[in-house]
């Protein structure tokens, strides 16, 4: 039972980021303000989770903990219509099956919080405690008996930065909760929670670039796009910063890329990449969403009118003009 449930939660999580990932969606649904992730070791040996959300009642704890004890998914098309982000409810199941995890959690309500520990799946204590409101997950020793998981993990320093770059993309994906990133002892991200999304672009890529943002805001019945993107000018090296969320989730798709650089073509001339952050917002019913654990590929309806619209949007904010689509 260990071994099969080792391999399952090996498919939930493969690195440290794939932790803080899930751990953070699983904060930002009990509704905190205010999150802050704790690193060591690249996250290999420590990763620690502090929020103020909703907290887990005391009789809660142990079904929190047990595989698909929460699925809140009926079809994987509910995905994107659904108003949380965790879904599968294995999670923290997969987590406890590969690492030391410690729980500490207060619902504001309660007069005592709890302690819970488990190991290797197995619980090691569960005991009440004074703690503040909110929950504390401490994970240690990530695949410390699963040496073949291990071995592909990539060297500290390398799985620190992709915790980095999932912070900063999940401080986009919410301006409006506090985050704070803290790696090795040094802190290296904090927002301040303020909802505005020009103030991240700030602190995460710099002057330059949030002073050459041109804000998008368009809407046709299709969708709604918001958000900045890189004003032409903005030479990015060879490097291409394309942030795009979908109904409030970090995910993948060609077609929003492909709309993306088609908008910036006329533009591409002596290295002037796309620098974009846009929350997309659509109609679920014009997604069709596969799954893999670890990401989350989008496929639309509509295909060409999507990327038409978007395209053409995107291209006329550089422009500075207002776009008014072609309707035929
Ligand atoms: P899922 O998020 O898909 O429901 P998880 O295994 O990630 O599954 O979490 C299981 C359950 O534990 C959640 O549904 C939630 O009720 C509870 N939970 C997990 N993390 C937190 C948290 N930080 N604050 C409050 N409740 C939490
Ligand atoms: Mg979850």
């Amino acid at each position: 039972q260990a071994t099969i449930n080792q391999i399952a939660a090996g498919e939930v999580i493969d690195r440290p980021s794939s932790v803080v990932k899930e751990l953070l969606e699983n904060a930002i649904d009990a509704k905190a303000t205010a999150i802050t992730v704790e690193i060591k070791d690249g996250g290999i040996s420590f990763i620690r989770i502090t929020d103020n959300g909703c907290g887990i009642e005391k009789d809660q704890v142990r079904k929190a903990f047990l595989r698909h004890a929460t699925s809140k998914l009926h079809t994987i098309d509910d995905l994107l219509d659904i108003g949380s982000l965790g879904f599968r409810g294995e999670a923290l199941s997969s987590i406890a099956a590969i690492a030391q995890v410690e729980l500490i959690s207060k619902p504001p309500e309660a007069m005592l919080g709890i302690s819970y520990q488990i190991e290797d799946g197995e619980e090691k204590s569960l005991t009440q405690i004074g703690a503040p409101d909110g929950t504390t997950i401490l994970v240690r020793n990530l695949f410390y008996h699963v040496p073949a998981r291990k071995k592909f993990l990539k060297t500290a320093a390398t799985e620190g930065n992709y915790i980095n770059q999932l912070m900063e993309n999940m401080a986009m994906l919410r301006p409006d909760i506090s985050m704070r990133f803290i790696n090795g002892g040094q802190n290296k991200l904090y927002t301040s929670g303020n909802g505005r999304l020009k103030d991240l672009i700030y602190t995460i890529y710099g002057r330059e670039i949030s002073s050459n943002v041109l804000e998008i805001n368009y809407e046709c019945p299709l969708f709604a796009v918001t958000g900045y993107i890189g004003k032409p000018i903005i030479s990015r090296g060879n490097r291409t910063f394309e942030n795009y969320y979908i109904n409030g989730r970090f995910v993948k798709s060609r077609l929003i890329a492909a709309a993306i650089e088609q908008a910036y073509k006329p533009f591409m001339m002596q290295h002037r990449y796309p620098f974009t952050v846009l929350h997309i917002k659509i109609k679920p019913e014009l997604i069709d969403v596969n799954v893999h654990p670890a990401k989350m590929e989008v496929r639309f309806q509509q295909e060409n009118e999507i990327y038409e619209l978007l395209a053409g949007a995107i291209e006329n904010t550089l422009r500075g003009k207002e776009f008014i689509p072609d309707v035929s």
